[in-house]
């Protein structure tokens, strides 16, 4: 018997369980990303007398996807880290499959799978669809970025590509692979004493813009030592293989190669009411509101800002809601980004953070050393240490 049999069958004794364990609060969370885990972590922490926990995902790996954009130039690939180990750890179980759609009414969920699970409480972290803007670009997809990349990152370093463009689509995905991937070409193309420009061409008013002004200052000033060249406030099209539009203006960008994020959609999931591109609305507190305890995390909420640690600070939102309703002696408390993000240039990382509101960053900063530990680049209350933790005791094997 494989991994799903045992999981579902897991999943069908925490769905019977309950009539004599009726204070525990049945929680399901959907999702193995880093807003799912970090809930995981965050419950087990808060609440672990108060609730039973499912896990609810697809994958089997947690693949730490911020590093993915080093592996077109030829470094290690990102970290991957066993699911069940981590759910085991935080104390709750794991069914292999896929939340389908949810009855808010009876307060039960249905799996790709098959199965019907009553819950006390659902978390929603399912993450976003990337979908790509440009048929003509190569879009980032970091699941295959050094496939997509790699050859790219070659024809620079032999010479035969001079110009790149890097383009945001009018609707931003996360904020730092683009910059990452300029910064990381231009400095390659340096280094193999290669000319070459890159361009980033965006929509947001200033490099990085949402990290708030002063990031953003000393953002260009890196960029502009690096040699990248930004065209800000601008609304691209790609017409045809090496040809950008640009609006307002009508400019026309000329280039040998174009490099591109995809736009994100949400999840839309059936019976949970979705805003605008399918993402899923919240209150201040992870709810969702109008059907039951249902809550939300993640890329998968409509949220201006798609990031990894902003991802958390919603899962942590959410965790303590939960925890509250389940009884556990702990307080909600509202949603309160702070963006923090560690940009890998090519040369030594810079780390940036800002608190934000209304879309904006204020109290903004950058250094050369971090703010936060561990000093990693999705910045968590639990995953990050949890998986520092993890990475201790496998160099303490090797
Ligand atoms: C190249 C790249 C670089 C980035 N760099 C940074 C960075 O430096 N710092 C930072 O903070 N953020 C960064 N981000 C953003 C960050 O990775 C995302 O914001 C974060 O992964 C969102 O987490 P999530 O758990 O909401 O979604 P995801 O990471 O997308 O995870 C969603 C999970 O849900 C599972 N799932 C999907 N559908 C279902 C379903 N129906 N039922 C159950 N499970 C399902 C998936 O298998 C997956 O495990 C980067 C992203 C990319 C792509």
């Amino acid at each position: 018997m494989g991994e799903i049999d045992r999981s579902a069958a897991a999943a069908q004794g925490f769905a019977a369980h309950g009539a004599g364990d009726r204070e525990r609060l049945r929680v399901v969370v959907a999702g193995g990303g880093i807003a799912a885990l970090e809930l995981v972590l965050a419950l087990d922490d808060l609440a672990s007398e108060q609730t039973d926990v499912l896990v609810l995902a697809p994958n089997s790996e947690f693949v730490y996807r911020p590093y993915a954009v080093r592996e077109p130039f030829s470094y290690a690939s990102a970290a991957c880290y066993p699911i069940d180990r981590i759910v085991r750890d935080a104390g709750a179980e794991l069914l292999s499959d896929e939340l389908a759609w949810v009855e808010p009414d009876r307060r039960a969920l249905h799996t790709a799978g098959g199965e019907r699970i009553a819950y006390g409480a659902l978390a929603i972290a399912v993450g976003a669809h990337p979908r790509p803007r440009y048929k003509h670009a190569l879009t980032i997809d970091d699941r295959r970025l050094d496939e997509i990349l790699h050859g790219l990152v070659q024809d620079v370093e032999e010479g035969f590509v001079h110009s790149v463009a890097f383009v945001v689509p009018p609707r931003m995905a996360w904020p730092m692979p683009i910059y990452e991937l300029a910064l990381m070409t231009a400095a390659r193309a340096y280094d193999m004493n290669v000319p070459m420009t890159a361009t980033i061409v965006t929509p947001e008013e200033a490099p990085l813009a949402i990290f708030g002004e002063g990031a953003s200052e000393e953002v260009a000033r890196i960029l502009e030592r690096a040699g990248v060249r930004m065209i800000t406030s601008a609304y691209a099209e790609v017409i045809r293989a090496g040809e950008v539009m640009i609006d307002p203006g009508d400019r026309r960008l000329e280039v040998d190669r174009i490099v591109a994020l995809p736009e994100l959609y949400g999840p839309a999931v059936r019976g949970v009411p979705a805003g605008d591109h399918g993402f899923i609305r919240v209150d201040r507190y992870g709810r969702v509101p109008d059907v039951g305890p249902i809550f939300a995390a993640g890329d998968a909420v409509e949220f201006a800002v798609k990031h990894g640690g902003v991802s958390s600070q919603q899962a942590d939102v959410a965790a303590r809601s939960i925890a509250a309703l389940a009884g556990a002696p702990v307080e909600m408390v509202a949603f309160q980004p702070i963006l923090r993000g560690m940009l890998l240039t090519g040369e030594r990382p810079r780390y940036l953070s800002a608190r934000i509101t209304g879309g904006h960053g204020f109290s903004s900063e950058v250094t050369d050393v971090p703010m936060w530990s561990p000093a990693s680049k999705v910045v968590s209350r639990y995953l990050g240490p949890y998986l520092d933790g993890l990475d201790t005791e496998a160099a303490r094997r090797r």
